[in-house]
C-alpha cells in the first residue's frame, strides 16, 4: 500500500522532472532560431531523405541517365541544390571557395568551363568568362545538358573545373571531355569528397586515380589532402597528344552518402 511518505516523494519527484523539461525547453528556445517548430523539424527532416535519396541516385547512375531523370521532374534538382547547400553550410571551408581563389589569383582573361556548376558561383565570382554546364538550368548563364558531351569547340578553354561533380558511373567521359575542350597545357582541377579517394574510409586508392588522369594526357601538378572534407587535384593538359590510347585502368569511385543531420 502507498504511504503518504511516498505520494510525496513521487510528487517531488514527478516536479524535478517537469522541471527539467521546463529548462531543457527553455534552452532550447534560446538555441534554436525561431519558428523551429516540431512540423517544421519534420518538414527539414523529409527533404533532407529526398535529397540523400537524389544523391545515391546521382552516384549510381550514368550522367545520361541523370540527365534523363532531371527532365522528368525537374524540381527534384531544388530539393537536390537545397541539401547540397545544407551539408556544405556544415563544412568547415567550401572547395568551390579555393577554387575561386586560385582563379582571382591568375589572369581574368584565362577562359573556364565549369562542368558541374550548380549555382553557378564561380561565373557568378570571377571576371573570367566562365561557361558553367549543369544538368538542369534556372540561370541564363548554365547551359544545361550532360556535361560529356558540351557544346565547346576542342582545344577552346583554359581551365576546366570540376568541383564535387564526378558523380555518374561513367565520370571517365567527363574528363575525356575536359581534355577535348581544354587548350594544350590548359589546367585540369577537381576537388572531390574526401571519403571517396581514401583507402581508410573504402574510398579509392588516390595514386590509381591520378595515374588514370594522366594517362588520359594530363600532367599532375599538386595534390592537396589537407583539408578534412575534400581532396583537390591540378593538373596540366599535356602539350603533345598521346599517341597510342591504351586501355586505361579507371578506379570506381564509390558514391558519397552524406549523413543525417
Ligand atoms: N560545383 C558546384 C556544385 C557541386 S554539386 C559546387 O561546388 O558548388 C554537383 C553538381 O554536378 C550538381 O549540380 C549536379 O547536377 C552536377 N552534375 C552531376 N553529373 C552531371 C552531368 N553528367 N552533367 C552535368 N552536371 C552534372
Amino acid at each position: 500500500m502507498e504511504t503518504q511518505r511516498s505520494r510525496n516523494r513521487k510528487g517531488a519527484k514527478r516536479r524535478r522532472a517537469q522541471g527539467n523539461e521546463q529548462n531543457r525547453d527553455a534552452k532550447k528556445s534560446k538555441s534554436e532560431p525561431p519558428g523551429s517548430s516540431f512540423l517544421e523539424k519534420m518538414k527539414a527532416r523529409l527533404s533532407g531523405g529526398h535529397f540523400r535519396m537524389i544523391n545515391e541516385k546521382l552516384y549510381t547512375c550514368t550522367g545520361e541517365e541523370a540527365l534523363d531523370y532531371f527532365k522528368e521532374d525537374p524540381s527534384l534538382f531544388n530539393v537536390y541544390h537545397a541539401g547540397y547547400q545544407a551539408q556544405m553550410s556544415q563544412w568547415p571551408e567550401q572547395p568551390v571557395h579555393k577554387i575561386i581563389e586560385w582563379l582571382q589569383a591568375r589572369s581574368p582573361s584565362l577562359t573556364v568551363a565549369d562542368f558541374g556548376c550548380g549555382d553557378a558561383r564561380v561565373a557568378k565570382s570571377v571576371k573570367n568568362k566562365v561557361f558553367s554546364f549543369d544538368l538542369v538550368s534556372n540561370d541564363p548563364d548554365v547551359i544545361a545538358g550532360d556535361m560529356s558531351n558540351t557544346c565547346l569547340d576542342s582545344s577552346s578553354v583554359d581551365v576546366a573545373i570540376f568541383c564535387l561533380s564526378l558523380m555518374g558511373v561513367n565520370y571517365p567521359n567527363f574528363l575525356k571531355e575536359a581534355h577535348r575542350v581544354l587548350k594544350p597545357s590548359g589546367w585540369l582541377l577537381i576537388a572531390e569528397v574526401k571519403s571517396r579517394l581514401d583507402p581508410k574510409t573504402g574510398g579509392a586508392d588516390p595514386n590509381k586515380f591520378i595515374k588514370a588522369v594522366c594517362e588520359l594526357g594530363f600532367t599532375r601538378v599538386s595534390k592537396d589532402f589537407t583539408n578534412k572534407m575534400f581532396v583537390l587535384f591540378h593538373f596540366t593538359k599535356q602539350e603533345k597528344p598521346i599517341s597510342k590510347r591504351k586501355e586505361i585502368a579507371w578506379p570506381e569511385l564509390k558514391p558519397c552518402i552524406y549523413k543525417r543531420r
